[in-house]
């Protein structure tokens, strides 16, 4: 009983010294890192997304909706693949083109414009969604409008400015930072139109929170994620884990030192407990002894 009662106390000394790198990469995050998460989050995908190629579009614009969306699903697929373990699904899509393939069934709806959009003067992209309190997923379709400046804007321009916009039909808020330590913020408000731009790693990380359920929040990115934009190719491989392991290392010498001690505690009181065990015995035997010494 006392031998399994120490055990039992071995194993709650790791779990709780264990949990110590999470509580101080919990208050150790990223103070200037955060992201804005909306209340609603998709649970199925292939998401449809539909683009109506009207007159304010040219087939280039088609394009340029196209890699938007395949710069998200890279850069998730990305982040997954280098911080294994996150609670993300496979966020993929099929693209109706209103020229093309038609259809009537879809969850996003993309229609482009000749100007800016009402209310604000200044704004080029708008997404319009509703949800359900109830299951957190939106009713679709979710709608986005983009300006194309009476057919004058570029195609990377488009390109931007539908990837922003699809962050938010994701169920991404906007991030109060204008520039990642790589190049700029996807998800700041007033991203950039000209520069080659892909969704950052505080972004996918805010999906991650997302979609495991935490609606409606601010988070803050853990300061062992380099606050970087994703790209084409992946995150500098090991970066993550590099840095956790500073936090991890004098953590894993304190756990080890605890389940030595532990460990030696046992056995010494097994050894005792066994010295105890036979040294009984052996003055039973030695009572006997004289027993029959007295009868002889
Ligand atoms: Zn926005």
């Amino acid at each position: 009983m006392v031998h399994n009662l120490s055990r039992v106390f071995v194993l709650f000394m790791v779990v709780c010294v264990g949990s110590v790198p999470w509580v101080v990469q919990s208050a150790l995050a990223g103070a200037n890192h955060s992201i804005v998460l909306l209340e609603y989050r998709w649970v199925s995908f292939p998401l449809k997304v539909y683009v109506d190629m009207n007159e304010w579009s040219i087939p280039d614009y088609a394009i340029s909706v196209q890699e938007a969306l395949d710069n998200w699903v890279r850069s998730i697929w990305n982040y997954s693949e280098t911080y294994r373990g996150t609670s993300l699904p496979v966020v993929s899509y099929l693209l109706y083109l209103s020229n093309v393939n038609a259809t009537t069934d879809y969850d996003i709806r993309l229609t482009f414009t000749n100007t800016t959009i009402p209310p604000g003067s200044k704004i080029v992209g708008l997404t319009v969604c509703d949800w359900s309190l109830t299951t957190f997923e939106p009713n679709p379709p979710i709608s986005i409008t983009v300006t194309t400046h009476s057919r004058n804007a570029s195609s990377l321009y488009v390109k931007n400015v539908v990837m922003h916009e699809f962050g938010h039909a994701l169920g991404l808020g906007e991030v109060s930072e204008n520039n990642t330590s790589n190049g700029p913020e996807l998800m700041y408000y007033a991203s950039s139109k000209k520069l080659p731009i892909y969704p950052s790693t505080l972004d996918v990380y805010g999906l991650t929170r997302l979609y495991a359920a935490e609606y409606d929040h601010i988070v803050q990115m853990p300061d062992y994620i380099p606050y970087i934009m994703l790209s084409q190719g992946t995150i500098p491989v090991g970066q993550g884990s590099q840095q956790g392991q500073r936090y991890y290392f004098p953590i894993l010498v304190a756990v080890s030192v605890v389940i030595i001690a532990a460990v030696t505690l046992i056995m010494l009181r097994k050894k005792r407990k066994h010295e105890e065990a036979t040294t009984r015995p052996s003055l039973v035997r030695s009572k006997g002894l004289n027993n029959q010494m007295r009868t002889s």
